[in-house]
């Protein structure tokens, strides 16, 4: 007797956690699990970047990595001068101005997963660990609710990998090969059956999904490896507790991230392969990565009497371009690309990469959105692994590369240093920008007038507001949070122009009751007004300039059981009692005397379009029509 679940999730990673969470909070029947018995608690990645923040920021689950992560606030470079001494020649800021509310944050992978994992507990959901997926079937049939079948089996282990013992660094590192990868693996025990709508293989850089769809990963190594560790050190460099970018003349390269709880992540060049020569893994140790590091950071000096957790890996960027098998199996995350773990990225990207499908499959899996809202998956999200492997492949070997000193050939220690910044931007994740499609409307220069920083298919900023209801300044993306609603930003202009209020309150009746408005046509009837789509207002005037009791329906619904007024979605672009605020507008690049605009927004915050209030409705109507799912 086969088991049901609408999305069976392979793999609970962080990119498997983030989908988890995001499947959790919307409904959505869904099963996790993961072949280890035990999660991780240290090392691995650690960098978390400001956009990934925003998203934690969406599930309510941001203050805890704020709280217990280290916060980076500047890079210093340390170059050979022209005798070979090293010396640190510049210092930059770890993030540039205004790129997020949030700063790059760095704390360990095992705990970021923790706060993934209560965050999915809280909607019902909890990894099912000691299982491990045997076969996957997809049915041909169209009749079939749940086309896909898993056999699992639930493991006994055979060993239990200490993540005290700093030796276990080896394991999931990439020199591995799948027969050593697999020896701490598990035997046998009861086989299950599952059947299920979706599946998605989160299940890492060897993926068992990826090989059941055939799929393979293509690229290329750079015979290099690199050893990571995070210690206590002690030394006499100068700088420790900002990160340090490191060239030697001679003996290579290392990165410096100060962690919490006074940890120090190394990441530290360590040798060359010769084509198609694999390197020993038996033959790898902490004690090997200090001596080089060591070596790299002579004259200083070097003592680590506390390793937490190392690992030796070899500098790769690989890439499988397709992601998705008849829109009924996904990969995430490393199960489609991998590369060097320096940019900080892998963990990003695979969260990022979840937190783009999770709200799709929720859609589908509840009949909101038809299946073709899948296709944009793969489209949005290849083309950002795409960009991350080419930064990586350009990033890796200018930080593996011999510095130019005095005459001498080698890497450009400026144009490094220049890449660097230029990739600072698109390193925050704050960069990513999704090209129309079905969900993603074009740009053009009457939208670009309308509002002129917002950018269709990148996410929607923030910015401080006031509440009109409660006077309390809040930002207007904590307002978007992750529930699997549509928002319209409505930019309302003044409300003390009786011509400008006339306009908005046309057209909040016409959002309300046109037959075709999305609203009218997509809110099943027993639903609250704001359940599919939900609208905020932002008023360029003060909040005196209109009561609240005055704003129609639509911007304050009515809702729940005993139809309770709303308070939370109606803002002005008021300067706030102690917070500051009133620069919204001039942000967005709205006009606030102006006839205002519509934002659309799609669950993950990206900006869908950008319409006047004229002809609203029906642009709307034609957008949502192209994938949404007329309620019964
Ligand atoms: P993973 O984290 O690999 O998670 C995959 C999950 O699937 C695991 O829990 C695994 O047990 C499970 N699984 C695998 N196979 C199966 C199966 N057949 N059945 C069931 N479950 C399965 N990134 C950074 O950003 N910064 C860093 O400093 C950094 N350092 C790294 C150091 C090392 C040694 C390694 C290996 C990676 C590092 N990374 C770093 C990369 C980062 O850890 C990954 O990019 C990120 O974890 C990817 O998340 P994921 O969920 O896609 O995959």
């Amino acid at each position: 007797m086969a088991n049901e679940c609408d999305v069976l999730i392979i793999g609970a990673g962080p990119a498997g956690l983030m989908l988890g969470c995001w499947l959790a909070r919307t409904g959505v029947k869904t099963r996790i699990i993961d072949r280890r018995a035990t999660k991780i608690t240290r090392g691995h990645a650690d960098g978390v970047q400001c956009r990934t923040i925003e998203i934690f920021q969406s599930f309510a689950i941001a203050d805890r990595l704020q709280k217990e992560g280290n916060e980076l606030s500047e890079v210093v470079f340390y170059n050979p001068d022209k005798d070979g001494n090293l010396v640190a020649t510049s210092r930059i800021p770890d993030t540039e101005p205004n790129t997020s509310r949030f700063r790059h944050v760095v704390l360990n992978q095992g705990r970021i997963e923790d706060f993934l994992i209560d965050c999915m507990n809280t909607g019902g959901l909890a990894v099912e660990r000691s299982m491990s997926p045997l076969s996957l079937e997809i049915s041909d049939s169209t009749t079939e609710s749940h086309p896909v079948t898993v056999k699992v089996q639930h493991l006994i282990p055979l060993e239990k990998v200490s993540e005290s013992d700093p030796s276990s660094g080896l394991y999931r590192s990439n020199i591995l090969s799948d027969e050593e990868f697999d020896r701490s693996a598990s035997k046998g025990g009861k086989i299950e059956t599952i059947k299920a709508k979706y599946v998605v293989g989160c299940d890492g850089a060897r993926s068992w999904t990826r090989k059941q769809l055939g799929f393979s990963l293509e690229g290329d190594s750079a015979n290099i490896y690199w050893g990571v560790m995070d210690a206590r050190p002690i030394t006499n460099l100068p700088d420790l507790r900002v990160k340090v970018v490191l060239h030697s003349a001679d003996s290579g390269s290392l990165l410096i991230v100060p962690r919490e709880r006074n940890l120090v992540r190394f990441y530290i060049q360590m040798g060359k392969l010769q084509p198609g020569e694999k390197l020993d893994a038996s033959a790898q140790s902490p004690e090997k990565i200090i001596e080089s590091a060591r070596k790299i950071i002579a004259p200083y000096t070097l003592e680590c009497p506390q390793v937490e957790w190392w690992s030796v890996y070899e500098i790769g960027q690989r890439l499988c371009k397709n992601v998705s098998f008849k829109n009924r199996v996904f990969l995430a995350g490393d199960a489609f690309h991998t590369h060097s773990p320096k940019g900080g990225q892998g963990m990003n990207v695979s969260m990022a990469d979840s937190y783009n499908l999770g709200w799709k499959l929720a859609a589908c899996a509840k009949g909101i959105s038809s299946p073709s809202v899948l296709d944009t998956y793969g489209e949005e999200r290849v083309e950002v692994a795409r960009q991350l492997i080419e930064f990586d492949h350009k990033v890796s070997r200018l930080f593996s590369g011999k510095p130019a000193v005095a005459e001498s050939e080698g890497v450009s220690m400026e144009e490094f240093q220049a890449l660097w910044v230029r990739m600072g931007k698109w390193s925050s994740g704050t960069a990513t920008k999704y090209e129309p499609s079905l969900i993603m409307a074009e740009s053009t220069a009457a939208k670009i007038g309308l509002a002129k920083n917002i950018i269709i298919g990148s996410h929607f900023e923030s910015q401080m507001v006031v509440c009109y209801a409660d006077a309390h300044a809040v930002q207007l993306a904590d307002k978007l949070v992750a529930d699997g609603r549509w928002r319209l930003i409505v930019f309302a202009g003044n409300m003390g122009s009786p011509n400008q209020l006339q306009r908005f309150n046309d057209l909040c009746s016409h959002l309300l009751n046109a037959p075709e408005s999305p609203i009218k046509k997509y809110t099943p009837p027993a639903a609250d007004l704001n359940s599919v789509i939900e609208v905020l207002t932002l008023t360029s005037s003060p909040r005196r300039a209109l009561p609240y009791s005055a704003f129609p329906e639509l911007a304050r619904p009515f809702v729940g059981r005993y139809r309770y007024p709303t308070y939370d979605q109606i803002f002005s672009d008021e300067v706030s009692y102690l917070d500051g605020g009133g620069e919204a507008y001039s942000g967005y690049g709205v006009d606030p005397s102006g006839p205002g605009c519509v934002v659309v927004v799609r669950p993950d915050q990206h900006v869908a379009d950008v319409l006047p209030f004229e002809d609203c409705v029906e642009t709307l109507a034609l957008f949502f029509d192209r994938f949404m799912i007329q309620c019964e």
